[in-house]
């Protein structure tokens, strides 16, 4: 097998793409890793072309249970790969191959066996009316595929998050085209091989790699797709939601956020401390629900800073493959740039540094875990940075806790550390959050609706709420 697959999968086929190639580097050194093909318009027209004749087609034939098989196959050729998926998410985004092997390929499994389980199970309902001018009738819904559906992936954790995209929707019998981030394709191009491999018609499934302005772009523009399911930054978020616009598309986007983590005085602070460096550290900051503002209680603020000064100095920054490593690189110079400006800037606006800050000598894109005391109207605290850098921020009570908490454009995730159940409800309640977690994250599970307010985003993924997000109801009445 050489050593990454860098073709369109198009069709059912593997193809160069028309928009000739553009380059993936290995973050941990900035050397060159591989050339990927890049697809242009007409690729994308062909592809919109494939997933619409499989729609109707081939998949639209494929009993339920014959979905869930497929889905359940696809499943166990990641399970058998799963090595093979870590490494190369590893090499071309940086994350400690511990996360990638232990989170992000098991969680892609997870999601293809969990929506495998809903392919026989999507029903309408049968609905009590009061008839139609004196008959009686009979109502019901069916629940139908949207359609052709763009997978726009980011580079963070592309299999993990294209799984929620892809799983759901090929439950519900959709098509998806996918476009991997620029940074991060090769993990995505051999997923397509076991698409291929496991049996999926031409045309279900179909990568197209390229650049987000062009290949990207055409997709949420292309009369063809019905639905965008995008996850990635607020601006193209924006860009995605204006072009989805002129062809009414369904869209579902995931953009990030600016999420709160809550230590109380009652909490159990070692393993608050422990939980809330997770949260801003794991996968370098990349994480669209990293836990960037720690708010602490003041009576337990000097302990709280002290152990998240440690945990950061704990951190073993190097190559992902060296088991030792616990943080990796970030994903690319333009990125880590940015990161050390928004550190550059919490310094400038008078946030105190309490650990970290700057890069370490030596090749890469690396930027040191880092720790800030400051306040809430910091630019460090109002904007995601996406990099391993916390703002930690004291109050005195719940209701200045929760006031500061929600004081942000962002809504995606939040945790609270407590162990007074009634504080932990009403405070839960209370945030402006898709999702909270008390005393430890909220479980990126299957089974667990996923997405944001405000800023953060538009729509859920996972559970249920990804079968609903990814089938129009259609109402039928027969008049009896
Ligand atoms: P981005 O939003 O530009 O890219 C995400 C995906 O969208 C990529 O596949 C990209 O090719 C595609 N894309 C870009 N322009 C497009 C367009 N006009 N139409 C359709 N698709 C398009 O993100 P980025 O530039 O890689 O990162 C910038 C910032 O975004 C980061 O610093 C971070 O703050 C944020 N981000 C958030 C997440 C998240 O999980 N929410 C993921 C990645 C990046």
């Amino acid at each position: 097998m050489t050593a990454f697959t860098t073709d369109l999968y198009l069709d059912g086929a593997w193809v160069r793409g028309g928009a000739g190639t553009f380059t993936t580097l290995n973050p941990a050194t900035g050397e060159p890793l591989t050339e990927v093909a890049s697809a242009g318009r007409a690729d994308v027209d062909r592809a919109v072309a494939a997933a619409t004749r499989a729609l109707r087609g081939d998949w639209a034939e494929t009993p339920p249970s014959a979905k869930g098989a497929l889905i359940h196959r696809l499943a166990g050729l990641v399970e058998r790969d799963a090595d093979r998926l870590a490494w190369l998410e590893s090499s071309e985004m940086g994350a400690p191959a511990g996360i990638a092997q232990g989170l992000f390929v098991p969680n892609l499994a997870a999601s293809l066996r969990y929506y495998a389980g809903w392919a026989d199970k999507i029903n309408g309902e049968q609905l009590s009316t009061d008839g139609y001018f004196g008959a009686a009738t009979h109502s019901y819904t069916r629940r139908e595929p949207v359609g052709v559906i763009a997978a726009i992936v980011p580079w963070n954790s592309p299999l993990m998050i294209l799984g929620w995209k892809l799983a759901p929707a090929l439950a519900a019998g959709n098509t998806v085209i996918v476009k991997p981030a620029e940074d991060a394709s090769l993990a995505i191009l051999h997923l397509a091989t076991l698409v291929a491999e496991a049996g999926f018609p031409p045309g279900v499934v179909q990568v197209l790699p390229g650049i987000g302005s062009v290949t990207g772009e055409a997709l949420a523009v292309h009369p063809g797709v019905h639905k965008v399911s995008f996850t990635g930054s607020p601006e193209t978020g924006r860009r995605i939601l204006r072009n989805s616009a002129d062809t009414f598309k369904r869209t579902t986007l995931e953009l990030g956020g600016k999420s709160p983590q809550i230590v109380f005085e009652d909490a159990d602070l070692a393993a608050a401390v422990q939980g809330v460096a997770m949260g801003i550290f794991t996968n370098q900051g990349q994480v669209c629900a990293a836990g960037s503002r720690i708010f602490v209680q003041r009576t337990v603020l000097d302990t709280v800073l002290d152990g998240l000064a440690d945990a950061a100095v704990a951190q073993v920054l190097g190559d992902p493959f060296d088991p030792d490593t616990t943080m990796g690189p970030l994903i690319n110079a333009r990125q880590r740039e940015r990161v050390l400006g928004y550190i550059h800037q919490g310094q400038e606006e008078g946030a105190k540094l309490v650990a970290g800050g700057g890069k370490p000598d030596g090749p890469g894109f690396f930027v040191r875990p880092t720790v800030f005391a400051g306040t809430n109207d910091l630019t460090i605290a109002r904007e995601e940075i996406f990099g391993p850098v916390g703002t930690v921020i004291p109050f005195d009570d719940d209701a200045e806790a929760i006031a500061l908490a929600n004081d942000s454009d962002y809504g995606l995730a939040a945790t609270v550390w407590t162990r007074d159940v009634g504080r932990a409800h009403g405070v839960s309640a209370a945030l402006q959050a898709g999702a909270v977690g008390v005393n430890g994250w909220s479980p990126l599970a299957p089974q667990l609706p996923w997405g944001g307010l405000k800023a953060s985003g538009v729509g859920r993924e996972l559970g249920y709420e990804g079968i609903l997000a990814d089938t129009e109801a259609k109402t039928v009445t027969i008049v009896l």
